[in-house]
C-alpha cells in the first residue's frame, strides 16, 4: 500500500470535501462507539467502495447478503479484474491481501455468521476480514472483539434511524489504513453532507434506547409468531389457525441453531430485522397493503416499523419472502396488526 506523501489534517477544515465540522464530529462521537477510528462516507456503498479501493484484493469471499455490495464488487470486477469467491471458499483459495467480506448479521433474513471462525480463516491466509455490521450496531456486537479488520455501517439505517439520512461507516483500529481511508476520501469525494451529519449526531444520542427497544420489540414479536407457528392442532378460527393459514417460516439470529459463538458475539440480542416467508407468493404480495402499522418499504433501522415484499428490490430472494424491520411502537400493536392482517388474508 501506498503512504501518503502529504499528510491532510483531518481538523483544518479548509474545503468542505477534505473536512467539515459536522462530519468531524460525527466521526468522533463513532470512533468511541466503534473501539476504531471511525471514517464517514456519503452511503454505506461508498463506504464499501472505499474500502475495496484501500485494499484492492485479487479475490473477495462473500456470501448472498445485500445486493448493492455485489454491485459495487461487480464494479472493482470491471476495473481491476476482482474475482469472487463464495464465502465457504476452502482457505487455500484465499492469497495474501485478499478480503472475506461477512455481512452479520444477513441480510434479509437477519441470520449470523460466527465472526472469529471468518477472521481466523481470512488470517491464516494474510488475508482481510470485513465485517459489514449494518444489521448489529454498537451494543449489539463488536467485530473487533472477534478479530475483524474493518467494520463497516450503512448509517442510514441504525446510525441515522430517523429514515432521513443516507451515511456509510468505515471503522478499522490500524493507524495506517485510517489516514490513507481519510486521504483517499478526499479524492473519492464521497463525503458526508453537512446536514446529514448534523442528523447524524442528533440520531447517535439516543442510538442506544432505539436499538435496545426496537430488539426487544422484535423478540417479542418472533417469539409470538414462532410459538404461534408451531402450536399443534390449533383449533379452527383460533389466532394459531389463523396464523398458521398464511405464515410458513420465520427467520432471525434468534431462532438460529448458533452454538457457543452467537451468545458471545451478540449477548444483548440479535437485532430488529427478520423476515418471515408466507405460505403462498400471492400472500406475501398482499399482506403489507393489510398493515396499518408498517409501512410497505424498503431500508431498515428507523423508529417506525417497515415490512418490504423483498422480491420488489433483490429479485434473488424467495418470492414468498417479506422483510421485517421493527421500530419503536408498542410491541402489541404490532402484534394485533400482524393478526388482523393474516385474519383479513384468510378470508
Ligand atoms: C443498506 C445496506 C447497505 C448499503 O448502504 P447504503 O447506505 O444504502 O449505501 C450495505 N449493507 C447492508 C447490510 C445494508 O443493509
Amino acid at each position: 500500500m501506498t503512504t501518503a506523501q502529504t499528510e491532510i489534517d483531518p481538523t483544518s477544515h479548509i474545503y468542505s470535501r477534505i473536512s467539515t465540522p459536522n462530519p468531524t464530529r460525527f466521526e468522533i462521537i463513532l470512533s468511541s462507539l466503534l473501539n476504531g477510528t471511525a471514517i464517514s462516507y456519503s452511503s454505506g456503498l461508498s463506504a464499501l467502495h472505499a474500502a475495496l479501493t484501500l485494499l484492492n484484493p485479487r479475490h473477495i469471499s462473500v456470501g448472498e447478503g445485500y445486493h448493492g455490495c455485489h454491485g459495487v464488487i461487480a464494479l472493482f470486477t470491471r476495473l481491476t479484474g476482482l474475482q469472487k469467491l463464495a464465502l465457504d471458499c476452502p482457505a487455500d483459495q484465499l492469497e495474501a491481501g485478499d478480503v472475506i467480506l461477512l455481512e452479520t448479521p444477513l441480510n434479509p433474513k437477519g441470520t449470523a455468521y460466527d465472526i472469529a471462525s471468518f477472521a481466523q480463516k481470512a488470517h491464516s491466509r494474510g488475508a482481510y476480514l470485513i465485517v459489514d455490521s449494518t444489521f448489529a450496531p454498537p451494543g449489539l456486537q463488536d467485530p473487533f472483539l472477534w478479530g475483524a479488520d474493518l467494520v463497516m455501517h450503512s448509517g442510514s439505517k441504525y446510525f441515522g434511524g430517523h429514515s432521513d439520512v443516507l451515511c456509510g461507516v468505515l471503522a478499522t483500529q490500524n493507524k495506517e489504513w485510517s489516514t490513507q481511508l481519510f486521504q483517499d476520501r478526499v479524492f473519492l469525494g464521497s463525503v458526508m453532507g453537512n446536514m446529514e451529519s448534523w442528523l447524524g449526531v442528533r440520531s447517535l444520542r439516543t442510538l442506544e434506547v432505539r436499538v435496545q427497544r426496537q430488539c426487544d420489540n422484535a423478540a417479542k414479536l418472533i417469539q409470538w409468531l414462532d410459538t404461534t407457528l408451531h402450536s399443534p392442532n390449533p383449533v379452527p378460527g383460533s389466532d394459531e389457525a389463523v396464523v398458521q393459514g398464511a405464515l410458513g417460516e420465520v427467520f432471525h439470529a434468534s431462532l438460529q441453531d448458533g452454538g457457543d459463538w452467537l451468545k458471545k458475539q451478540m449477548p444483548n440480542g440479535f437485532g430488529p430485522v427478520f423476515s418471515i416467508c408466507m405460505k403462498e407468493e400471492e400472500l406475501a404480495k398482499a399482506l403489507p397493503s393489510k398493515l396499518h402499522y408498517f409501512q410497505h418499504a424498503t431500508s431498515l433501522g428507523g423508529v417506525e416499523s417497515l415490512i418490504e415484499w423483498r422480491t420488489l428490490s433483490d429479485a434473488s430472494v424467495d418470492r414468498k419472502l417479506l422483510r421485517v424491520s421493527i421500530g419503536l411502537e408498542n410491541w402489541e400493536d404490532l402484534r394485533n396488526d400482524f393478526l388482523q392482517a393474516f385474519k383479513s388474508l384468510c378470508k
